[in-house]
């Protein structure tokens, strides 16, 4: 399917086993031992109107805390669920880490991502994934979108997030849409073949390209705990995706320094006429003290922006894994295999 050429250094699930799914649903947890078991008989009981089709869950325990782990052992040891993979991180890695984990281990021909806590819920995912097989001819991505969403800070946040990374990136972000996704598998050999360290999923999936269908859908409330995002981390995250998809931030320097050097002259001409033609003194401290903290700001922010991208152009040159695995435990019941214990599972690595 034409992917470049470094695709084949990553080793998947897909290739080494031979039994494959029809649908893996990648699901990264962090502390949901609460909302777990509800989504499993939430998936179950959706998924039980779909005999013959051969589901695949991927947990991703990234480092928990709570009872997340046991609650895995009970899911897996559930008779009903008869493909199932559970990739323990060795600690928190975040969320973008944990869904290349799940898609590294994933077998299936049409993959998913969802969270765990029960605001995407599995008859939405049904109904994404019926939609995509309908249309397969014409489509390789359902992606959902939130029909509404609620004033708060976080939303204001994310619409002047959206609202800037396209006005300076050449990849385009769909307002409002999520990680809430089903492709098919060429999908996401694509996004595997994408081995950056700092990782904006939402991104990549643009970036890779393929025809996207949007699904209108509306978050439900989550079942248990609470949101692992704080205001430092969206930050955080957004700047992550300005850097990995626009250098024009970098320009930023450029731009408003070309600005103050032409205020700076005309000003200059101005107090020249003044002191010369008008016999005025110019009354100096005020102005220079403005123009200095004016300045001195604007270098230091572009100094920031610049360290920002080199930071991540240090993270990247370091090479190191995106994520490491504890253990990959993998349950297919019947032919009862268990595999992987402590494996380093790296991207761009063989697992
Ligand atoms: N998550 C994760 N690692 C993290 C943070 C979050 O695996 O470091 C998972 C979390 O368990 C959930 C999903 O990512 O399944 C979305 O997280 P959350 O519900 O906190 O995000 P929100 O819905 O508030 O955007
Ligand atoms: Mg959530």
């Amino acid at each position: 399917m034409g992917l470049p050429a470094q695709s084949s250094k990553y080793i998947t699930a897909k290739d080494k086993d031979a039994v494959h799914m029809d649908l893996s649903v990648i699901i990264p947890c962090k502390n949901e031992a609460g909302s777990l078991p509800n989504l499993c008989e939430e998936l179950v009981r959706t998924f039980s109107s779909r005999e013959g089709l051969r589901l695949e869950l991927v947990f991703v325990n990234d480092g928990s805390t709570d009872n997340t782990s046991h609650t895995l052992e009970e899911i897996q040891a559930d008779k009903r669920l008869t493909h199932t993979v559970v990739v323990t991180l060795s600690r928190n890695f975040g969320k973008e880490p944990s869904m290349l984990a799940g898609l590294q281990q994933a077998t299936g021909d049409y993959l998913a991502f969802m969270d765990a806590d029960l605001q995407q819920s599995p008859k939405t995912l049904l109904a994404m994934y019926d939609l995509l097989i309908a249309h397969q001819d014409e489509c390789d991505v359902v992606a959902a979108y939130q029909s509404r969403r609620k004033g708060g800070l976080r939303a204001k946040l994310s619409s002047c997030f959206y609202g800037a990374f396209n006005s300076i990136s050449e990849t385009r972000l769909e307002p409002d849409a999520s990680d809430f996704r089903v492709f098919k598998r060429c999908v996401a050999e694509a996004l595997l073949a994408m081995p950056e360290y700092s990782r904006f999923t939402k991104g990549l999936f643009s970036w890779v390209g393929f025809r996207t269908r949007p699904f209108e859908y509306e978050p439900d409330k989550r079942y248990a705990g609470q949101s692992k995002w704080s205001l430092g981390s969206l930050l955080h995250y957004a700047t992550t995706g300005f850097v990995a998809f626009s250098s024009v931030p970098l320009l930023f320097s450029a731009y408003v320094g070309a600005l103050f050097a032409l205020i700076g002259f005309v000003y200059i001409i101005f107090v020249f006429i003044d002191a010369m033609v008008l016999h005025n003194t110019p009354a100096g401290y005020p102005t220079i003290v403005s123009l200095l903290l004016i300045v001195g700001g604007l270098i230091l922010l572009s100094l920031g922006i610049i360290g920002e991208y080199l930071s991540h152009i240090y993270m990247e040159g370091k090479h190191r894994p995106i994520y490491i695995a504890r253990q990959i435990r993998r349950v297919d019941k019947g032919r009862a295999s268990e595999r992987g214990v402590t494996t380093n599972a790296t991207a761009g690595h063989e697992l």
